[in-house]
């Protein structure tokens, strides 16, 4: 639970606070971004929300947030907050929110599927969030995108019997993965679900493919806010950005 008496004087006045445990991992100011803002290597409360909506968003961010690191005067509203994940996004795509401090506030999806349900990354066990699982049918499949996001997926694998998914030249940071994939061929997971090999960020990284419309791009790529466009990082990249850059 976030600390008052922790809180960056950054904040803006008013309910919601970060505090000085926060590792700056931008999952807030991505799921609030009218609230959140960076502020030299963490964040803060850059404008208190001002409508219910604004102050909704807050609550997802301090549900998101991997430390705890938010505080807010808004309890029925945070708990409201994490009975909506997975929180649909488009589709049958949802975004697991709960991400875990072990994977820096990773985001994680899970993805409603016909012959199977599937997480694509996995977030911080948590009780609520399993539970929506088990009410939407459980989990078939976990596929990692790569090394650093694994969180808890053990957790849920053997929660839901799901079979874990990860690169071979990854996989030992996921010991026991049903699934080890090699080469760097395209291998189908499921109807329409397909993953990609695309190594740099690390030796053993792959993005998924669904239904040909929705790529899940780990750290391969992301979407730049600032730049307005899809971005890469040399300095993010622990492999090879040659490797990187060509796949
Ligand atoms: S989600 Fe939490 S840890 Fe991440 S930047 Fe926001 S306050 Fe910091």
């Amino acid at each position: 639970m976030a600390d008052r008496d922790l809180a960056h004087a950054e904040n803006a006045p008013g309910g919601f606070f970060v505090d000085t445990t926060c590792i700056d991992c931008d999952t807030c100011r991505q799921v609030a971004p009218a609230t959140f803002i960076a502020v030299d290597g963490h964040s803060a409360v850059g404008a208190q929300p001002v409508d219910e909506a604004g102050r909704q968003a807050a609550a997802r961010a301090v549900v998101c947030c991997p430390t705890n690191s938010i505080g807010s005067d808004q309890a029925a509203l945070v708990r409201a907050a994490s009975a909506e994940f997975p929180l649909p996004i488009v589709d049958d795509i949802a975004y697991c929110g709960f991400t875990a401090a072990s994977s820096f506030g990773a985001s994680s999806y899970f993805i409603h599927h016909a012959d199977g349900n599937w997480l694509i990354d996995a977030p911080r066990w948590t009780p609520q969030l399993v539970q929506a699982i088990e009410r939407a049918g459980g989990l078939c499949g976990i596929f990692l995108t790569h090394r650093d996001d694994v969180a808890d997926a053990a957790r849920y694998a053997q929660r839901f019997g799901a079979r874990r998914v990860i690169h071979a030249r990854d996989a030992d940071a996921m010991p026991g993965a049903e699934q080890v994939i090699t080469g760097e061929d395209e291998v189908a997971l499921a109807a329409d679900l397909v993953a990609i090999p695309t190594p740099g960020h690390t030796a053993g990284h792959c993005v998924a493919l669904h239904r040909g419309t929705h790529l899940f791009s780990g750290d391969h790529l992301w979407w730049s806010r600032r730049l307005g466009a899809l971005n890469a990082s040399r300095e993010v990249c622990w492999h090879s950005w040659t490797e990187q850059t060509a796949s």
